[in-house]
């Protein structure tokens, strides 16, 4: 049974729909106020979640006065990929649709942190489930959003009974919405449950991943991570982080299946995502990780992404979309 405790169902992110704002969205082939963009209630991607989309962010940076959109092709690289899944066909290319995100932050105007919203939706507007012969439509929106799960202090972790949606049921590789009810209900097992995330185990008991964040760990200075095969989102803040500690800190990542016992007795567990970002993980189950504290090869992590996101890291400024 579940009991709630307030004080751990924290406020994560603001993430509600800015009021009697300005905002503007792409939708339906214009670019309107977000208040005006409403699909009709028989829309089929509502009554069955057949949608894909992507949760994409843009970094403000002060001192230079830009925003930097965050691997926007890898984004819209896997919503092509997810509207395949789907039996969708997306009309724009790749390109066209970084240059229409880029052209909806300009309009908005945004000087602060961004989180980006783009969707293929079916649109029909019609019963029978199915994926074929149904249209399907792009939108876009995005409004100003901050820390989604806290970065600082370290974060706790459930391993929650709900399972991954395998391969074999819901792809977990496609970003399709109606899969994130899986999320969903891992999530509140957690936090319901006092703790900050979920950490969910595949149908054959590996850790697959958390409720929209990859999973790492690190063992004797190795970085693991779960493989593309073990029913994982092929997260973009996941290469991002291998490539950072390959290059930067010179450690061997190794892509194998973790065990759940494993992270128990890990140095160190992280947790990343766009939303996310780098989540280092103090405990799981009521097991202290490591120290119990934030541990050297997270926070060093923590601090490259950082750097890279927010255009401080030339190295890494092939990362980002200039906005202004
Ligand atoms: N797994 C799931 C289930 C997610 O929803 C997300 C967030 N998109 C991630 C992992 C992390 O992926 P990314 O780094 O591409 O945001």
């Amino acid at each position: 049974m579940l009991t709630q405790k307030p004080e751990a169902v924290k406020a994560q992110g603001t993430g509600a729909r800015p009021s009697g704002s300005t905002v503007v969205c792409y939708f339906e082939d214009a670019f309107v106020p977000l208040a005006e963009a409403k699909v009709g209630v028989m829309t089929h991607g509502f009554l069955y979640g057949t949608a894909v989309f992507e949760g994409i962010r843009a970094y403000w940076n002060a001192e230079q006065g830009q925003l930097y959109g965050l691997k926007l092709a890898d984004h819209y690289r896997r919503l092509t990929q997810s509207t395949r899944v789907m039996l969708m066909d997306s009309p724009y290319t790749v390109d066209e649709l970084v240059g229409l995100t880029v052209d909806l932050l300009r309009r908005n105007g945004f000087r602060e942190d961004t989180y980006v919203r783009p969707s293929f939706y079916k649109s029909t507007e019609a019963i029978g489930v199915r994926l074929h012969n149904l249209e399907s439509k792009f939108l876009v929106f995005a409004i100003p959003f901050g820390n989604y799960i806290d970065t600082e202090g370290g974060i706790t972790a459930q391993t929650v009974s709900w399972r991954r949606n395998s391969d074999v049921s819901i792809p977990a590789r496609s970003k399709i919405v109606g899969a994130y009810v899986n999320s969903a209900f891992a999530k509140s097992e957690a936090q319901l449950n006092g703790y900050d995330e979920a950490i969910v185990l595949t149908l054959d008991g590996h850790a697959s991943e958390g409720s929209a964040e990859n999973l790492f760990m690190v063992r004797d200075g190795v970085l693991i991570t779960p493989p593309v095969t073990d029913d994982i989102l092929e997260g973009i803040t996941r290469e991002a982080l291998m490539e950072l500690a390959e290059r930067e800190m010179g450690l061997r990542v190794v892509e194998r299946s973790i065990d759940r016992s494993e992270l128990y007795v890990a140095d160190e567990v992280l947790l990343c995502g766009t939303g996310a970002q780098v989540s280092p993980v103090i405990s799981i189950d009521h097991r202290q990780i490591g120290t119990g504290r934030v541990g050297p090869i997270g926070g060093r992590l923590k601090d490259l992404y950082f750097e890279a996101v927010r255009g401080r890291s030339p190295a890494y400024s092939r990362w980002l979309t200039p906005i202004y």
